[in-house]
């Protein structure tokens, strides 16, 4: 498989190029140059997770991974998940799934892509003899999956910024008190989309980035998103869902990459019908869905921080799209966002985006009421996050449809609102007890990209 930039300036790249670079030199972001195309009727066969996900991945990487050392590494990643069933399910109301993706290491479904890139970059790394320095910014959840899949690592250290006071204090202890000499977690004084900034401008500072070898894993980073295609099959094979089915899945979105991973899945061959997005108070793609106009307004803390965000950074992938993957018209788009912090679509191009995605905006009163309700009515307790996936599927109203709402984090990371929604305590497991001991161990800085360089200077794996 070949990728290109959104924006133009690279082409004719190999997975390997793309998964290190992470972003284009453009600013744009790396997409395939094709769908592999995917005979759901064929696929079903497959019913293990790590089986399919190799059928599903491997087109992606092509040449550059061996399809047996492919198959290594996924059923080494998926091997850490706690359940012997690596997704569950959980029904509520009648055709209403919630998909748990909570079942890895770090309690959210980051850790599907994470528990597995970093093996992917250990394995070109120990060819090259080389090390790597990953560089991540995170609304809480990326942080703690990237630091426990790095912790592994010998050949890897991870700076990982996460903006300050606006993540879970269950988050910050998983990213701060590992203690690991190659990892280190950096409080930013600023929004996570600050933080995104800082990462994006060491990035493009290509001469700094190759001399410290840096690479980035956000969600921008087009193997998180191939990744996650796989769980969107899983869910409809797992459930017996047959291709003339009408279905749809709910997800709870901030930077629209995993609902993005749903899009592709689509592109392939997965029989879905829509794609809701589910937004909190932070809803510039439910604004965009409305009126055909992506305008960025300043952020707002909600009880659900993972999707605390005003840029829905994959979002340009799917608007290369709507452009008929016309990089000259991608660019004039984004140029305009960053000059007037706006752009318009044609009613064409909100047609097609409609065909395909619906939208709902949850605030936090709503989500409080889910959670409540749902513990009550059906003695589970769901995550803020999950709840907004639950309350956008509810209001979209298809109810003789069968509905899979992906459910994106543990409610124990998220304590403090569900505990207050459900009206009394819950108890971490066991495996949390360490975490809880440990004193907490991060560096805090401005809003700043110069400390941040100073840091890796002084710290960078070599
Ligand atoms: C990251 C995250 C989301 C949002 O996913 P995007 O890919 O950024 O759209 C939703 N819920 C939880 C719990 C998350 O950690």
């Amino acid at each position: 498989m070949k990728y290109l930039s959104t924006r133009g300036s690279e082409k004719d790249l190999t997975f390997k190029d793309i998964l290190f670079s992470g972003l284009a030199s453009d600013g744009g972001l790396y997409v395939p140059e094709k769908w592999p195309q995917i005979n759901y009727n064929e696929l079903k066969k497959i019913d293990n997770y790590s089986e399919l996900a190799l059928e599903i991945i491997y087109p992606f990487i092509g040449e550059d991974i061996k399809r047996t050392e492919l198959k290594d590494l996924i059923d080494n990643a998926y091997d850490k998940f706690s359940k012997n069933e690596i997704v569950t399910f959980k029904g509520l109301k009648q055709r209403e799934h919630i998909v748990e993706l909570f079942n890895g290491p770090t309690l959210a479904f980051k850790d599907f892509a994470m528990q597995l890139i970093v093996p992917i970059f250990d394995y070109y790394l120990s060819q090259e003899n080389k090390k790597l320095n990953l560089i991540v910014a995170t609304s809480g959840d990326t942080g703690s999956a990237a630091i426990n899949a790095v912790n592994q690592s010998s050949k890897i250290n991870v700076f990982c910024l996460f903006p300050k006071g606006r993540i879970s204090s269950f988050q910050k202890k998983q990213m701060t008190t590992t203690h690991g000499e190659n990892i280190f977690p950096i409080e930013v004084d600023g929004t996570f989309d600050d933080c995104q900034n800082i990462v994006k401008s060491i990035l493009v500072d290509r001469d700094f980035s190759e001399e410290f070898s840096i690479a980035a894993v956000n969600s921008i980073n087009w193997s998180r998103v191939m990744i996650q295609i796989v769980y969107y099959f899983y869910t409809l094979i797992k459930n017996n869902i047959s291709e003339n089915e009408t279905i749809n899945f709910s997800v709870p979105t901030g930077n629209f990459g995993d609902i993005y991973a749903g899009y592709v899945g689509i592109k392939m061959g997965l029989p879905v019908n829509k794609l809701i997005i589910a937004t909190n108070e932070n809803d510039i793609l439910d604004r965009f869905i409305n009126s055909g106009t992506y305008s960025i307004e300043s952020v707002t803390k909600t009880t659900s921080p993972s999707m605390d965000i005003a840029i829905a950074s994959n979002f340009e992938r799917l608007l290369f799209d709507l452009c008929k993957k016309s990089t000259s018209l991608t660019s004039e788009k984004m140029n305009d966002l960053k000059n007037n912090k706006f752009f318009s679509v044609s009613s064409e191009q909100s047609d097609l985006v409609k065909k395909i995605f619906s939208s709902k905006m949850i605030n936090q009163n709503e989500v409080s009421d889910l959670i409540k309700e749902t513990y009550n009515q059906f003695n589970y307790i769901i995550d803020p996050h999950t709840a907004i996936g639950l309350g956008a599927s509810r209001l979209l109203n298809e109810i003789d449809q069968n509905n899979f709402i992906l459910g994106t984090a543990h409610p124990i990371k998220f304590s403090d609102t569900v505990e207050k929604a459900i009206g009394h305590s819950m108890q971490p497991s066991s495996d949390f007890n360490e975490m809880f001991k440990n004193e907490e161990k991060f560096y805090s800085f401005k809003n700043s990209v110069e400390e941040v360089r100073n840091i890796i200077k002084d710290n960078y794996s070599k």
